[in-house]
């Protein structure tokens, strides 16, 4: 019998275990490897952690990544509890310029698709060369943006999730396994 998590008011369950993860990142790693095979220091690209969220899936991609690589980060906010508000807040700016740079955002999960689109016209405004998205989990029921997902890691239903980066009002982002509202 699996054991459940409790966290603030809320309890989850196991719902994608470490190994799971771990493999998907390990596929979506081996494709990007294979699509900047070539890239050199000069035209390396960017890879874009979205804070807080992304930290543990950009870590684990970031040191399959086979090619040169820049890092950078970004902080917005779209959710508040478990629910997503529309609304998308810039909580820290870009501090590396991404000008004439294709730049790789880093997402821990792609739902409605506000955030990414946000962010989008954020690096094009900052003169981004290319965006391509990479996300560890997209709930595909819900994303009905037109915004292409070169990258995806995992697909869900439209359940709200913590663990492995994500949290519930701030906690919970420090597991090994993603766990599911009860
Ligand atoms: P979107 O802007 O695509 O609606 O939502 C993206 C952001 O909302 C994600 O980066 C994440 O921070 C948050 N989010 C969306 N779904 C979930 C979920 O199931 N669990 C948690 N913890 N955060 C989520
Ligand atoms: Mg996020």
């Amino acid at each position: 019998m699996e054991t459940s998590i409790k966290i603030l008011d809320k309890t989850f369950v196991p719902f994608i275990k470490e190994e799971e993860i771990s493999a998907a990142i390990e596929g979506l790693a081996d494709r990007m490897n294979d699509d900047f095979a070539g890239v050199s220091e000069e035209n390396a690209p960017i890879l874009l952690c979205t804070l807080n969220g992304a930290v543990p899936f950009t870590g684990a991609l970031l040191t399959r990544l086979r090619f040169p690589v820049e890092m950078a980060a970004i902080r917005v906010a779209s959710y508040l509890g478990t629910e997503s508000t529309g609304e998308v807040r810039t909580i820290l700016g870009l501090e590396k310029s991404v000008k004439g740079r294709l730049v790789i955002v880093a997402e821990d999960i792609v739902d409605t698709g506000n955030t990414i689109e946000q962010l989008c016209k954020t690096l094009r405004e900052e003169g981004a060369a290319g965006v391509r998205i990479c996300t560890l989990l997209l709930k595909p029921d819900v994303y009905k943006k037109n915004i292409p997902l070169d990258y995806v890691a995992l697909r869900i239903p439209n359940r709200f999730i913590v663990g492995f980066g994500l949290d519930y009002n701030g906690f919970g982002r420090n597991t090994r396994d993603i766990y599911v509202l009860q």
